[in-house]
């Protein structure tokens, strides 16, 4: 017996080259799994007596989003991080809230960040945070989104950075606790409620650990078959930090220590020249680009185009945090990743609509490690795929000649909220934009609520930093 039929819809499978369009298909799902993709017509006789059936008649149908690099525990700091230069987003905007940000908070930020993504259609999100057992507990799991959950690893305590401009103080007992409890993380989560949550490790950054700590958490990693996701480059801060310590640049660093390789999925990677964007191509290191969020904080494109121009073989998007970007939203990031990028390279050709859906879904999911089970609609991956509306004002017309216009204007004109259902792991998460794992009204309220609670003890602090944007807040321009 089928569960679920999907049918009559424009099917973006995303295999082959493009996005493997069918026009009226339909795709039949048992269990988790996808048994079956076709024309509806071919495939409605052996499997259109399901337990339910959806009509996507004037809906697109494609594979979940992945977000390959995400934050979601400070989306109760939306909006307060945004439009300062590059070397204050971290010392003068994050860290404020840092001390009156409780582990509870934290999870009310998740919650609504995981929200915000599925019902814009994510259904694959790349996690990385301080602790993540309890949000595991408490939101990934229960949300019934698939997430990929890493907690991070650095030797940065309390008291590390007294001054951006001299070397950060590492402790080397904060390292050994924090990659203790990435293992324990990964002994507890890895393949848990039925393979939807899967973990691997996350070195935080060069910057922020000895190069022993590195190499032995790459080599934990690898001994498990695992991969290591770590920002690189990240902007001024970073760069400041790893030529004081080793005269050169992070990439030249990396490869100096013989960490780049298969098995690291680089985040960022903005502040390099176009040869280290090269040496990262050439080692066949994995690059998750987060333009929105680069964007913002760096005032940077980050070099997602050039990567694939020189040769990079994995590549993803993220949208890292809500503290500068301001959303976790795939629709809106495949559009600012492609804009970005066409105006680096001054060249409109560069990341077609139908390169920025794959990106967004198969090309991610390979990114990340997961492309044998999502990324596309075929049989035997999980069911994992939304249903988009395509019958409102900005998606209309729908043509399919002379072009099919219907994936250039999902990346350039869809917002979120055409997403209409959302299934993951052939369960339905959100139908006709209802969310049925989470109480919506709930999850808000106490986000606000946290928001407010981290905003009023830590206001102080925030204002007595004295960013560009505290200063545009004293002379009320906000
Ligand atoms: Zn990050």
């Amino acid at each position: 017996m089928t569960d679920i039929f999907v049918k009559n819809g424009f099917v973006l499978t995303m295999t082959g080259e493009g996005v493997g369009m069918i026009e009226d298909g339909a795709v039949a799902i048992v269990g988790n799994e996808i048994v079956a993709v076709g024309k509806t017509g071919d495939l409605v006789k052996e499997y259109g007596e399901a337990e339910r059936v959806f009509d996507a008649k004037g809906k697109a149908v494609l594979p979940g989003f992945v977000d390959a690099h995400v934050h979601t525990s400070n989306t109760i700091k939306r909006g307060m991080g945004q439009d300062v230069p590059e070397i204050e987003w971290m010392l003068k905007t994050a860290a404020p809230f840092t001390p009156y940000t409780t582990p509870e908070h934290s999870i009310k930020g998740t919650a609504l960040g995981v929200l915000e993504e599925i019902m814009s259609g994510t259904t694959c999100i790349g996690e990385i945070g301080g602790d993540m057992a309890p949000v595991a507990e408490r939101v990934f799991a229960p949300s019934g989104v698939r997430a990929q959950l890493s907690n991070t690893i650095n030797e940065i305590g309390p008291g590390s950075r007294p001054d951006a401009r001299k070397p950060y103080i590492f402790f080397e007992d904060v390292g050994e606790r924090k990659l203790r409890e990435a293992i324990d993380l990964i002994d507890t989560w890895h393949g848990a409620v039925g393979g939807r949550i899967t973990c691997m490790f996350s070195p935080h950054a060069a910057d922020m650990m000895s190069g022993e700590m590195l190499l032995r958490v790459k080599e934990e990693a690898n001994s498990r078959g695992m991969m290591s996701h770590i920002h690189v480059a990240q902007g001024g801060r970073e760069a400041i930090q790893i030529d004081l310590r080793f005269g050169t640049t992070t990439v030249r660093y990396l490869d100096g220590i013989g960490f780049l390789d298969d098995t690291i999925i680089a985040a960022h990677c903005h502040q390099t020249t176009d040869e280290e964007v090269g040496i990262l191509a050439d080692r066949g290191v994995r690059y998750v680009s987060c333009p929105a969020s680069i964007g913002i904080i760096d005032g940077i494109t980050p070099p997602l185009a050039l990567y694939l121009q020189l040769g990079g073989k994995s590549a993803a998007i993220g949208s890292d945090q809500a503290n500068g970007n301001n959303s976790h939203n795939m629709l809106v990031e495949m559009k600012v990743a492609a804009l970005l990028n066409k105006t680096r390279h001054r060249d409109p050709t560069v990341l077609p609509a139908w390169k920025m859906l794959r990106i967004a879904t198969i090309e991610g999911a390979e990114t990340i490690g997961l492309g044998d089970s999502i990324g596309s609609l075929e049989p035997g991956k999980k069911a994992d795929l939304i249903l988009l509306n395509l019958k409102v004002p900005h998606m209309t017309p729908v043509l399919s000649r002379p072009v099919r216009n219907i994936a250039p204007n999902i990346v350039y004109s869809a917002r979120g909220d055409e997403v209409e259902t959302v299934i993951i792991d052939g369960k339905v998460v959100m139908e006709n934009r209802e969310i049925l794992t989470m109480d919506e009204a709930k999850v808000i309220e106490e986000a606000q609520k946290a928001a407010e609670e981290v905003c009023n003890a830590a206001t102080e602090d925030y204002m007595n930093a004295d960013s560009h944007l505290a200063k545009m807040a004293r002379r009320g321009l906000l």
